[in-house]
């Protein structure tokens, strides 16, 4: 099968990062296509050997075991292009076109690694120069708009141009390990099922926690938001995984389906909820591995008085009958005391005691998706005393069994952006949202929006390096439950 990959932002800091590193480890496992073609696309003025040297050059800053040997560069280089081209000018469009019929791949992937506000004007370039044809895929970053009217507007564009089966809107924690191990362990097992509901489990927690600020970042994330940019879609998107009902088999319509239904099903927002149950923060100046680090407001790019939340925890629940009464809380934030994404499953203690265990204990399954990549599962267990009382006899103590999917299955395993990038090409849409998720998500988080503007106090201040403000404690505290790192 022959593939051009039309990278436009080809020069972009996700390009570089993100992509060029994941099609090189495509291209290392074999899995790519080896009949393709990947054509940066930026307004910069660059040949291709130009192009080939500059990615060279950016391979510097990728993880060594992931870096390519000069050998194995000189091949991937060969499938690498470079096309000059104005996304905001329509003669430009032609040249692309030119550029692609020469060829007439089997499939043709668009990748639109830019700016948002340049995703409507080359959705309708492409279709003017008739490059929206039967083979043709489209790749939309997030965040596709900044609110429910904008991504409707930016959907309806794209939908005007290709089929809904054309669109691979992306969230890269979809295609994260611990995600698809989530699916495998709820619907490849029988263990969990019986567990997963109401009667059973006591709380639901998803952490996604960055340890870094802004970086260079700033004016990007000003405008935008811990909200946007992480709950709307990566948190939400990771709440349907843990929450969606099995679906009737594995394609793609099915699965998306049920995660609508989730979405749905998120009970909407009341004042009072909107006052307790939403905790904002912006980072301070704080203290993060023995360094001082600058607090939100001095970070470049970013408005000096700005109250753009860096931070959020919120909590809601499911209004159907397999989680009804269950909290789910959400947390995402920068400058927090660790990098650490996680979905924590707390179970109900045991009905009935005939043991002494510690304080809360109960059982517990952890996802963990990153930096540590695997699952936890802890169980109380005796307590292993020498002195063979009978206290120790009745004693239970926390123990875990741990699988961690590096050690398991070997460093080598593929990327999220691997992954994701190899099923476009092969027109997998599982792990890709699908517009009405994507609207039901942004409907959900406009109360938080609305209300936020209304609301003088503006976020909470944390120091950088600590877990936020104690107000998300507080209101975990609220319904007897604590984060699990304070349990
Ligand atoms: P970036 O570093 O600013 O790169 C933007 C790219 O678009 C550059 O290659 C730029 O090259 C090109 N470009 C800008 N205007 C253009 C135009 N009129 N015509 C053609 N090319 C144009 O941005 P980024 O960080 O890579 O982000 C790209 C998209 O991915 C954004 O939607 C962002 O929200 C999303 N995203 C980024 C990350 C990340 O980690 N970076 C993560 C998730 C999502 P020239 O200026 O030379 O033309």
């Amino acid at each position: 099968m022959s593939f051009d990959l039309v990278l436009f932002g080809g020069t972009g800091d996700l390009a570089w990062r993100k992509l060029m590193p994941a099609l090189f480890q495509a291209f290392r496992h074999g899995t790519l296509p080896a009949d393709g073609r990947i054509i940066g696309v930026a307004r910069d003025d660059l040949s291709d050997s130009q192009y080939r040297a500059l990615i060279r050059t950016r391979f510097d800053e990728v993880e060594l075991a992931k870096r390519p040997s000069p050998e194995e560069f000189d091949r991937f280089a060969a499938l690498l292009h470079f096309l000059r081209m104005d996304l905001s000018q329509p003669q430009d469009y032609e040249r692309l076109a030119a550029q692609l019929r020469e060829r007439n791949a089997d499939t043709v992937v668009m990748y639109l690694a830019t700016a948002p506000s340049l995703f409507t004007v080359a959705c309708e370039q492409l279709a003017a120069a008739g490059l929206n044809t039967a083979n043709t895929r489209l790749v939309l970053e997030k965040p596709l708009g900044h609110d429910l009217a904008s991504n409707r507007a930016i959907n309806e564009t794209v939908r005007s141009v290709l089929a809904e089966k054309q669109i691979f809107r992306i969230d890269h924690y979809l295609g994260k390990p611990s995600v698809q191990n989530l699916f495998a362990l709820r619907f490849g097992n029988a263990l969990f099922e019986p567990l997963w509901r109401r009667e059973t489990i006591a709380n639901i927690q998803i952490t996604i926690a960055e340890d870094l600020g802004v970086e260079k970042r700033g004016a990007f994330y000003d405008s935008t938001g811990a909200l946007r940019d992480m709950v709307q879609n990566h948190a939400l998107q990771l709440l349907c995984a843990v929450a969606m009902e099995p679906p009737i088999n594995s394609h793609a319509d099915d699965i998306r389906d049920e995660k609508l239904k989730v979405l749905r099903s998120l009970r909407p927002w009341t004042a009072q909820a909107l006052g307790q149950d939403v905790i904002r923060g912006q980072y301070m100046s704080g203290r993060m591995e023995g360094e001082i680090v600058s607090g939100y407001r001095d970070e470049p790019g970013v408005n000096p008085e700005s109250t753009t939340e860096t931070f959020v925890a919120l909590r809601t629940e499911i209004a159907n009958w397999r989680w009804a009464g269950v909290p789910f809380y959400i947390r995402t934030g920068k400058r927090l005391a660790g990098r650490d994404a996680r979905i924590v499953v707390n179970f109900r203690p045991v009905p009935h005691a005939i043991f002494h265990s510690p304080a809360g204990a109960a059982n517990q399954l952890a996802i963990h998706l990153q930096p540590k990549d695997g699952l936890e599962l802890h169980l109380l267990a005796q307590a292993q005393d020498q002195r063979h009382s009978k206290a120790a006899a009745q004693s239970l103590t926390p123990v875990h069994l741990d699988l961690d999917f590096d050690k398991r299955f070997g460093s080598e395993r593929v990327g999220a952006y691997e992954r994701l990038l190899l099923d476009v090409i092969d027109g997998r849409l599982n792990l890709f949202v699908r517009s009405d998720e994507q609207e039901e998500a942004w409907r959900w988080v406009e109360p938080i929006m609305e209300f936020w503007r209304n609301e003088p106090s503006g976020p909470r201040p944390y120091a950088a390096g600590t877990w936020g403000p104690s107000a998300a404690s507080a209101m975990i505290a609220r319904d007897g439950h604590c984060w699990s790192e304070e349990c």
